[in-house]
């Protein structure tokens, strides 16, 4: 990429930026605002992994509730847990509440401004950091995801394959990124790579970019990135028990650490497996549900007990009919959508 790259790019997105509220538009000097930071965290913490569209929403109840990161760190963790549910990848919602307490506790409920001191918060990595810095206090960062390494790639042919093409498309963006103008320089590349320079469609055409574009002159641009060759994703299996009694059906929160830590959800036995009922009785199989993770894939037998009451184990008894607004992770809400679907039809 070359500085009149750099110059097309920041004016596509003068002319072409989203308007969101945790973004600050083109060329407008930072919002003096002091929860600023708070929202740009928010905002980058809830999109890891997640699209624009799934997280406005989200965004704006959290900021309604909690609209500052002293009041996200006093907040109750079920709250926010519950407020997080259908987000997925739950742990974000885990250090979200960390790390608005180690703001609160230990920069006086002010987020640092370095890249360095944001690091060291609980669930902020070196993306998220480059971002904060750059998006929040105007830093000369280099801000590098997914979709910034995609447009990359391709505006270099670069033939290396990822992750070993990382330090090389760093030096790329590094001689570019303007030193007045970092953050539109990272949220228009980000935005060029959503609309334009899109994984499988890249629509050259129409590109700003397109003039120095390597893999716009050659036959097929979606040749880039290379990724080094995936490992097949594991199975896990796991089972989750429906025990149903007086209208009512049995409900735990998971243990604060490991897959889906502090959510609430139906009982069930550990992923590796005994898959021992809570209790003996005339358990019924309904068949299996199953819910892609980052690094496997895991299939849920669900297991149902009818009974007439309430038996003494420990957890929250939930309406039935509740069950749906609970703020179950998805997997339980497959494995309650099934069980619940199951029993209407035998009844
Ligand atoms: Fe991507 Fe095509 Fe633009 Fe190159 S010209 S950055 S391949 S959309």
């Amino acid at each position: 990429m070359t500085d009149s790259a750099a110059k097309h790019l920041l004016d596509w997105y003068a002319g072409n930026a989203r308007d969101l509220p945790w973004r600050n538009p083109p060329g407008a000097p930072l919002p003096a605002d002091p929860d600023w930071p708070y929202r740009v965290w928010l905002s980058e913490v809830m999109l890891q992994q997640t699209t624009v569209a799934a997280v406005q929403g989200y965004f704006a109840t959290f900021t309604a509730r909690w609209p500052t990161v002293a009041a996200l760190a006093a907040a109750d963790d079920g709250e926010v847990m519950q407020a997080w549910a259908g987000l997925g990848y739950y742990a974000r919602a885990r250090n979200l509440l960390a790390c608005a307490r180690a703001v609160v506790r230990d920069h006086g409920g002010r987020f640092p401004a370095e890249e360095a001191s944001l690091r060291s918060l609980p669930g902020i990595g070196d993306y998220t950091a480059a971002a904060i810095a750059a998006f929040a206090f105007g830093a000369h960062a280099i801000v590098i995801d997914g979709n910034v390494e995609r447009v990359v790639t391709r505006l270099h042919a670069i033939d290396t394959p990822l992750p070993a093409a990382r330090p090389r498309i760093r030096a790329e963006l590094a001689a570019l990124v303007p030193a007045d103008a970092a953050g539109d320089f990272a949220q228009g590349l980000m935005d060029l790579a959503g609309r334009i320079c899109t994984p499988r469609a890249p629509r050259c055409l129409i590109c700003p970019l397109q003039p120095g574009c390597r893999a716009a002159a050659s036959a097929d641009p979606t040749r880039w990135p290379v990724k080094a060759a995936k490992r097949p994703r594991p199975t896990r299996h796991g089972t989750a028990w429906w025990i149903e009694a007086e209208g009512q059906v049995l409900t735990v929160v998971r243990p604060g650490k490991g897959l889906l830590g502090g959510m609430r959800a139906l009982p069930s036995c550990d992923w590796r497996g005994d898959p021992t009922p809570p209790i003996a009785g005339d358990w019924r199989d309904l068949g299996a549900v199953s819910h892609g993770f980052t690094h496997f894939e895991l299939v849920l037998a669900v297991r149902a007990l009818h009974l007439p009451a309430k038996p003494a184990l420990a957890g929250d008894w939930l309406n039935v009919d509740d069950v749906a607004t609970a703020g179950l992770p998805t997997l339980f809400q497959k494995a309650a959508m099934l069980a619940r679907a199951t029993s209407l039809e035998a009844a």
